[in-house]
């Protein structure tokens, strides 16, 4: 059975690449009928934090990628890991290496002088121990092959190849017993039970070394498979200034997840010029195969057009639940609070079919809905400034008439407004806008009657006079 795993390290937030990985390896996992696990890469007890182990779960449950089983913290299993170095040194499948930083150093140098990667010598691979300097603790380092090749068969990227004699002799244990990272990897996966390693092809490099700790090993190396990396809209690499690269930011800016699954998930991969996956869809279709070896590249543009198509898909109610989800970022600066008051839900709900049409995020929608809870008096924006300055002559006495209403409806403000437009000689519009701008203090909104159906006559009524006295 398939079994695949995300392997974040948890130095920051989920990183909107981090992100899609998970997914791919959800999705592959799901068309498998396998798992996915999930394991913290935090060997690094520097760089690692819990505040980032909370943001990563956080965004994962937020995308609706489950895992399986417990979490594996990797940090945990460092006895494992050290066991298994000393494994390799017992075969003499590694050895002890007593360079000193300064020997490292001079080697660093002399690489750097003649524009090489850093290449360690070897110059403790075949020393003997007895040799050792004393108060030295030493490294331990694979015993790596100098001749012939390392092949990876990725999934995606092909056969690639390395000559052995550019792999140095990698480090699996530092002086203090902690496993590095490529060893760590291996005997995680290993142990695990992956079957499919799906990550960036930043680590295709890693894969080569990774495959030599295998062999080593006498373990089966996993079928690999390395994603190309996303850029950004210009072709460089994506970074800060093209936008968020967390994918809470997302959250935040009133993103559904849904509408982020299915942007993630054609980042990179396709079937067919097909745009649009709902989840059993992207389950049913997804394959290696159909991962592109080229960059792909991040479009915002493309995000908020998926992200209004599953906006307008959504329920109301869903919305409205989507919308205080987000209500403790977003909610006191539009004087609502983190929770929406009971009335004031329901009338989101009622308002949803005529707002959901327009806006691109929640927020958007949120923002549109502001004629719901704004206080009086109305903070007008500028155009509906305008439109009210001009127009607030054509609403001299509306309210009177409104006021008369005995059964407060959308029909029946319509048939008033129209009237007294009519009385006017003026056409509907010229009402309408500055009315409009009077009770929602902007110069767009759903259908005015139906605002003023939902708004009800009371609150009608005494917004129009604050703004008309
Ligand atoms: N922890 C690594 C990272 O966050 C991923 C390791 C792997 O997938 O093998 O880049």
């Amino acid at each position: 059975t398939v079994v695949t795993r995300f392997a974040p390290s948890p130095t920051g937030f989920l990183h909107i690449g981090g992100g899609r990985t998970a997914l791919f390896n959800w999705l592959y996992a799901k068309r498998h009928g396998g798992k996915m696990l999930l394991r913290i890469e935090d060997t690094d007890r520097e760089r690692s934090t819990e505040a980032a182990i909370a943001a990563i779960l956080d965004g994962l449950q937020w995308l609706g990628l489950d895992w399986d089983g417990d979490v594996v913290y990797q940090f945990s299993r460092a006895a494992r890991h050290k066991e298994v170095a000393e494994s390799l040194l017992a075969q003499g499948r590694a050895y002890y290496c007593y360079a000193s930083q300064q020997e490292l150093e001079e080697m660093r140098e002399s690489a750097r002088k003649d524009g090489r990667p850093l290449r360690y010598d070897g110059r403790w691979r075949d020393r003997d121990p007895s040799e050792a300097p004393v108060g030295v603790k030493p490294v331990i380092r694979l015993k790596a092959p100098t001749e012939g090749e390392t092949v990876v068969e990725d999934e995606v990227q092909g056969r690639v190849v390395w000559q052995n004699k550019d792999l140095d002799d990698l480090v699996l244990l530092r002086s203090d017993g902690t496993p590095t990272y490529m060893l760590a990897v291996v005997v995680d996966d290993h142990d695990m039970n992956i079957t499919h390693v799906i990550r960036g092809d930043d680590h295709l490099t890693n894969a080569a070394r990774q495959t030599q700790i295998y062999q080593a090993l006498g373990w089966d190396v996993p079928k690999m498979a390395h994603v190309p990396m996303i850029l950004g809209p210009d072709g460089a690499k994506l970074s800060k200034r093209h936008g968020a690269l967390g994918v809470e930011a997302y959250r935040s800016m009133g993103y559904l997840p849904d509408a982020m699954r299915n942007y993630l998930v054609r980042l990179g991969w396709s079937h067919g010029d097909q745009e649009i996956f709902s989840t059993q869809e992207m389950v049913d279709a997804f394959d290696l195969k159909n991962i592109g070896r080229s960059p792909s590249r991040f479009d915002f543009a493309k995000l908020e057009n998926l992200n209004g198509h599953y906006m307008r898909q959504t329920e109301d109610e869903s919305l409205v639940k989507a919308i205080e989800e987000i209500l403790p970022e977003l909610g006191a600066a539009r004087g609502i609070g983190s929770t929406f008051p009971p009335g004031l839900r329901d009338k989101m709900i009622a308002a949803m079919p005529g707002l959901k049409e327009r806006a691109k995020n929640l927020v958007e929608l949120l923002d549109s809905a502001y004629y719901l809870y704004a206080r009086r008096p109305l903070q007008l924006d500028e155009k509906a400034a305008g439109l009210l300055a001009d127009g607030r002559t054509r609403l001299v006495g509306i309210a009177e008439k409104l006021e008369a209403v005995s059964d407060w409806s959308a029909q029946s403000v319509e048939a008033v407004v129209r009237e007294h437009a009519d009385a006017l000689g003026a056409k509907l519009g010229q009402v309408a806008q500055p009315l409009r701008a009077a009770l929602t203090g902007r110069a767009t909104s759903p259908g005015l009657f139906d605002v003023m159906a939902v708004l009800g006559k009371d609150e009608t009524l005494l917004r129009l006079r604050d703004q008309t006295k």
